[in-house]
């Protein structure tokens, strides 16, 4: 768009820095692809986090290592290093951070190329995260380069940061730094982690989490004569059914209004994780009836359910499998709750990134909810910041999948719209 001089706008100028700054990109993107963070166990943090932080230190942002001492996964042998780049910007006006986790799961079976090669092959980058998410890291970082390059000062602070652990919860990543008051509200106003959704899609929260063990006891007996015992195993079994027959067209039932995707998330779902009873296979086997088994579930509830209404329905259904036979017993241990968070509707962020799709993308943005978590329970929860969502490059179907790969046009795309959007969030009045 031009002016009616037709100088190059300040928008411009940006986006023509970050088209001529392609081959960086994608070059930056496969540096990152090429540390194989891999977590669990958590490698090579520090490597990857120093990656960031030369590149960050390029856009003249003061970079700052931190580790995350005192998080008992944060060992001599994986330290839990993050990086955090901090701009300058007039007092009283909002931070803008970017935060992407550079932490990523385990290859796993199944790929024709190196999954830590970062080879460009048909216009897509190949490696484990290349879609989640270190392209986004790389569309994070040069969004706020292209602006440098262009020769605009932001009035507002931007803050980039490259973290650690998204995958195992993100305990020793954006919730310490968040703990550290490094993110915070209100200095720290506004929020975007380029997580995987593509160039035209706004990720405005996520679903809620409820993981639990369901600890069937039994009692022990010798396996010739089980009927002297009683069988923890087929007790799980009733529950197991229970959970099928009965909670689940309950919950098939429900529909959210969070525009989550894929659509058949927007319905609450329950999951059997593990079912661990008896003795092991690989064990020698000994006459036994199994006196214990324990099931784990993951169950992920929407916004219209409250977390008091899953657990009681939980609790009712086990009462309920328990009542059929008189010695059946049951214990519910709780292992992890994490709340629905929603941005709230008309957000600045939401609103800026909207007009920035609209503009490079050439299409209406579709906000989108996600059905897993990430990060941004820690920017809603622990550092206050309401307005974050989530924006970045590469299909959320191929994030931890064999052969992950992102377009290099969608990592260029998403550069030009977050670009856009930090130009409107934190820089200077038009004219100015
Ligand atoms: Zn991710």
């Amino acid at each position: 768009m031009r002016n009616r001089h037709s100088f190059p706008t300040r928008a411009d100028r940006v986006l023509a820095e970050v088209e001529a700054a392609r081959d960086e990109i994608v070059a930056f993107t496969a540096e990152l692809i090429r540390v194989p963070t891999v977590n669990p166990p958590g490698d090579f943090y520090r490597d990857c986090a120093e990656v960031i932080g030369r590149q960050l230190a390029k856009t003249g942002l003061a970079v700052q290592y931190v580790e995350a001492e005192g998080r008992p996964e944060h060992t001599a042998a994986h330290p839990r290093v993050n990086v955090v780049g901090r701009g300058e910007g007039a007092a009283g006006r909002p931070r803008l951070h970017l935060n992407g986790h550079f932490d990523v799961v385990p290859p796993g079976d199944g790929w024709s190329v190196d999954p830590f090669g970062g080879v460009v092959r048909g216009g897509r980058i190949h490696g484990r995260g290349a879609s989640d998410m270190k392209s986004g890291i790389a569309a994070a970082a040069f969004a706020v380069e292209a602006i440098r390059r262009a020769g605009v000062d932001l009035e507002g602070a931007v803050d980039v940061s490259g973290t650690v652990d998204e995958e195992s919860g993100g305990f020793a990543g954006v919730a310490y730094l968040c703990e550290a008051g490094i993110i915070s509200a209100p200095e720290t106003g506004y929020a975007i982690i380029p997580e995987p959704f593509g160039p035209a899609r706004i990720c405005v929260g996520h679903r809620g989490v409820y993981w639990f063990d369901a600890i069937a006891h039994g009692h022990a007996a010798h396996g010739s004569m089980p009927h002297l015992g009683h069988s923890a195993i087929d007790d799980m079994g009733a529950l197991l059914e229970g959970f099928r027959t009965r909670l689940g067209p309950e919950l098939a039932a429900r529909l959210s209004a969070l525009p989550v995707v894929p659509g058949l998330s927007r319905r609450p779902s329950l999951n059997v994780n593990a079912v661990v009873g008896g003795q092991a296979g690989e064990t020698t086997q000994s006459p036994c009836v199994s006196d214990r088994c324990t099931a784990t579930f993951d169950r992920r509830f929407v916004p219209e359910e409250t977390f008091e209404e899953v657990r009681s329905e939980i609790a009712d259904l086990v009462a309920a499998v328990e009542r059929r036979n008189p010695r059946r017993r049951f214990r519910i241990e709780d292992r992890m709750v994490v709340h629905p968070v929603q941005t709230p509707s008309g957000s600045p962020v939401t609103r800026a990134l909207s007009a920035a799709v609209a503009k490079v993308c050439g299409k209406p943005a579709e906000l989108v909810a996600s059905p897993g978590t990430y990060d941004q329970k820690h920017f809603a929860r622990i550092a206050g910041v309401e307005h974050c969502v989530a924006y970045g490059p590469g299909p959320l179907e191929e994030a931890h999948q064999p052969d992950e790969s992102c377009a290099v046009d969608d990592i260029v795309a998403s550069t030009r719209v977050l670009a856009l959007a930090v130009l409107e969030l934190a820089g200077p009045n038009e004219g100015a």
